[in-house]
């Protein structure tokens, strides 16, 4: 670990320093509670050791502000305090203050080397859960089949991407797309085929929409929908179109098709102009609505075509 210890005793600095490099840590010393904030921010430790009684900031008052820094529970740092005072409310208020433990002066080697592991145990394990955590929260906005963004997810970012195009007054184009005549080919081919189709076309468009901000989701069984924030209508229809010439030229057989010999995908695209007297809801609302509408003029001029709602 790498450990910031902030005394302002020299002898008690050294001792202490010794200890802790003894025991195969790297130690950051600095000799007053202003010195421990401002080496905490650039230094990032994986632990502080802190005095309490310290000129121009006391340990508590360093602590509370380190507190306040790392207020993102993932950069959680342990805090040790050392004092030479002893009273119950003295460690009460150490611990308020956002410190972990409390070691009474003269400081023992053997007691120290045991918190320090004990502190280290913790952070560990708090790596583990965050990183836990974020697997989990990358789960939870997937979809199971074809790992693109579930359509969870894709109402939360159009929600937020219908907020900000009318706070920026920018553009927001969504554009739908459902496979054609798909429930021919899950009987010709199996629901096993299906899927592996279905998986093989996400697969496909997630490479080919690349501009940071743009969203592929899958919205239902074999509907697709992707959100390209400050797009145009006619930058939507010309993502539109190659994603239908790109689906067209993956020629994945489908001998059922009456449009093709091939898989081939109908789109439909919208694009919000922002409308004041519009609320989000209803703008996004409108935006759907309007998307759907394209996809189904598609689907009734033929199908393996774009239109706009
Ligand atoms: P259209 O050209 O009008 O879109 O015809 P379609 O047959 O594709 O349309 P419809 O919406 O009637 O049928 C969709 C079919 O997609 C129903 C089902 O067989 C298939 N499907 C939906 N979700 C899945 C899935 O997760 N896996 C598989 N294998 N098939 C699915
Ligand atoms: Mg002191
Ligand atoms: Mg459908
Ligand atoms: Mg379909």
């Amino acid at each position: 670990m790498k450990v910031l210890l902030a005394e302002d005793s020299r002898s008690n600095r050294m001792l202490i320093k010794a200890y802790v490099e003894e025991a195969g840590h790297q130690v950051v010393t600095v000799d007053d509670g202003q010195q421990a904030v401002d080496s905490f921010t650039i230094e990032r430790p994986d632990l502080v050791i802190m005095d309490v009684t310290m000129p121009v900031k006391d340990g508590i008052e360093a602590a509370k502000e380190i507190r306040a820094l790392t207020d993102s529970e993932n950069d959680w740092v342990p805090i040790i305090f050392l004092s030479a005072m002893t009273e119950p409310e003295d460690i009460a208020r150490g611990i308020d203050a956002g410190g972990d433990d409390y070691l009474t002066k003269p400081i023992d080697a053997t007691v120290l080397n045991a918190k320090l592991r004990a502190m280290q145990r913790i952070a560990e394990m708090r790596q583990k859960l965050h990183k836990a955590n974020r697997k989990l929260k990358m789960i939870a906005v997937k979809d199971g089949l074809t790992s693109l963004f579930n359509r969870r997810y894709f109402d939360e970012i159009m929600m937020k991407e219908c907020k900000r195009a009318s706070r920026t007054k920018t553009p927001l184009a969504l554009v739908v797309c459902d496979i054609d005549q798909f429930k021919l080919y899950n009987d010709n081919y199996g629901h096993q085929g299906g899927d592996d189709c279905l998986k093989c076309i996400a697969l496909a468009m997630q490479s080919a929409i690349n501009r940071p901000g743009d969203i592929v989701a899958r919205y239902g069984g074999e509907e697709f929908a992707i959100i390209l924030p400050e797009t145009n209508s006619a930058g939507a229809q010309v993502v539109a179109e190659s994603l239908r010439t790109m689906v067209e030229s993956m020629a994945i057989p489908h001998a059922y098709s009456s449009v093709a010999d091939y898989v081939t995908l109908s789109l439909g695209v919208a694009c919000m102009q922002p409308v004041p007297a519009d609320t989000p809801e209803q703008a996004l609302r409108r935006l759907i609505e309007t998307a759907d509408q394209g996809l189904y003029k598609a689907k009734e001029q033929g199908r393996n075509r774009v239109a706009i709602g």
